[in-house]
């Protein structure tokens, strides 16, 4: 059992009044609050221990180059990755994809092709446009059923010797749902295609293993994940990682320079140009360490809970729909009451304290498929509780009133 009441007090944010109310903060999938540790940990980066890393000799660069080495050591362990190199620190999520889909770019030719979904948010979906338009390779979309899940008869018509990637979200940032990626490797693997799991809205809800998992790549945001903005991980195996060509060349991912030639450095180095976002490479061990200190497998049977209660307290309010309602799923519930703007709605709750995410987040294919504007999202994290989802069905029971 977690104490609800004790994790919350490690979140200063969460004792903040909005608009004159206690903040029930329910945004999460667009990024979760910080507890002191991960504050703590990059403001004493700063205080004392400042310096850039891999380059100095003096006491401080050697002093940074560790706290930094110290985080991809528990970014591996957290996924367990075969080796630490496999770990490459990225702006985040978007990032991570970004320097796939780049170096794709050479490696695919015409008749190539690439498949993603129709639940992938839109940093799962322009890139592989951009590396399809330079490289002549096709695009191909599984479709999504009614219920928010994957057509996975469909994946398999897709599937031929002529696909050479395949990119999915492990969850749906709009829908919740957890896509059954143990299966999609496998069907990909048979037809020796490599895959790469989209595991923004995964990593800080349950438990993620490279070894067993065999995915080529991974990637999530650490700000997801109860730490900084502005840094992630690209998880690559070896061999993959070793074979795709460099993203952005410069300081940091070399091993010689000449005008005649340049060679890289190996990994992780060759995906890291440049001075690093050290400070939020520091504090996202302290977020992992959170996680992991409270366990992840407590974090999900939580967040279960709570997901049941929501599900079963929003569909009493009559006219509200729930778009995403797999079996599987995690805590993200979408939805629109009757024809009721979802903007209304969430200006109305924020006035009552209450943050949700309306819109269609980043996920425009999913509102075509339900031919909506958008939705209004609930997604739920570690530290929220059943009475911050009365008080936010309360607040949604009157916004329904007062624009109805
Ligand atoms: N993929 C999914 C499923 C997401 O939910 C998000 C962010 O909402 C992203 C990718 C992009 O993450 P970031 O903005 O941290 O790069």
């Amino acid at each position: 059992m977690l104490d609800l009441k004790q994790i919350r007090k490690q979140f200063p944010i969460l004792s903040r009044k909005v608009n004159g109310h206690d903040l029930v903060y329910f945004d999460n999938g667009a990024t979760t609050q910080k507890p002191d540790s991960v504050i703590a940990a990059e403001s004493n980066y700063y205080q004392n221990e400042n310096s850039n890393v891999h380059r100095g000799v003096h006491f401080l660069s050697g002093l940074a180059t560790d706290k930094f080495e110290e985080t991809r050591i528990t970014i591996q362990n957290f996924i367990n990755a075969k080796h630490s190199h496999e770990i490459i620190f990225t702006k985040g999520t978007t990032d991570s994809i970004n320097i796939v889909a780049s170096g794709y770019r050479s490696l695919l030719n015409k008749g190539d092709e690439i498949i993603i979904s129709e639940l992938e948010h839109h940093s799962n979906i322009v890139p592989w446009q951009m590396c399809c338009e330079q490289s002549g390779a096709t695009l191909k979309v599984i479709p999504l059923l009614d219920n928010g899940t994957l057509d996975m008869a469909e994946f398999g018509n897709l599937l031929s010797k002529n696909t050479k990637l395949v990119s999915i979200a492990h969850i749906s940032n709009t829908l919740g749902t957890i896509n059954p990626i143990e299966k999609i490797i496998e069907k990909a693997k048979a037809v020796g295609a490599k895959v790469l799991i989209d595991g923004a809205q995964a990593a800080s809800h349950i438990s993620i293993n490279m070894q067993s998992l065999d995915a080529d790549f991974y990637c999530f945001s650490a700000h997801k994940l109860y730490g900084p903005t502005g840094v992630g991980i690209l998880y690559g195996k070896e061999d993959v990682l070793n074979e795709l060509p460099a993203y952005q060349g410069g300081g940091e991912m070399i091993k010689e320079v000449s005008f005649k030639k340049t060679t890289y450095a190996g990994l992780p180095h060759k995906f890291e140009a440049g001075t690093p976002n050290i400070a939020g490479v520091v504090a996202f061990k302290a977020a992992i360490n959170f996680i992991t200190g409270l366990g992840i497998n407590n974090i999900a049977k939580h967040e279960e809970e709570l997901l049941k209660y929501a599900t079963e307290e929003v569909l009493k309010i009559e006219g509200l729909r729930i778009y995403g309602t797999a079996k599987n799923k995690s805590a993200i519930i979408s939805f629109n009451i009757n024809e009721l703007h979802p903007y209304d709605i969430g200006m109305i709750v924020d006035k009552m304290g209450i943050a949700v995410r309306t819109g269609h987040h980043c996920t425009q294919p999913i509102m075509d498929k339900f031919n909506i504007p958008g939705t209004a999202r609930i997604s739920l994290a570690v530290y929220n509780t059943k009475d911050e989802i009365d008080i936010c069905i309360k607040a949604i029971k009157k916004a329904k009133i007062m624009l109805s």
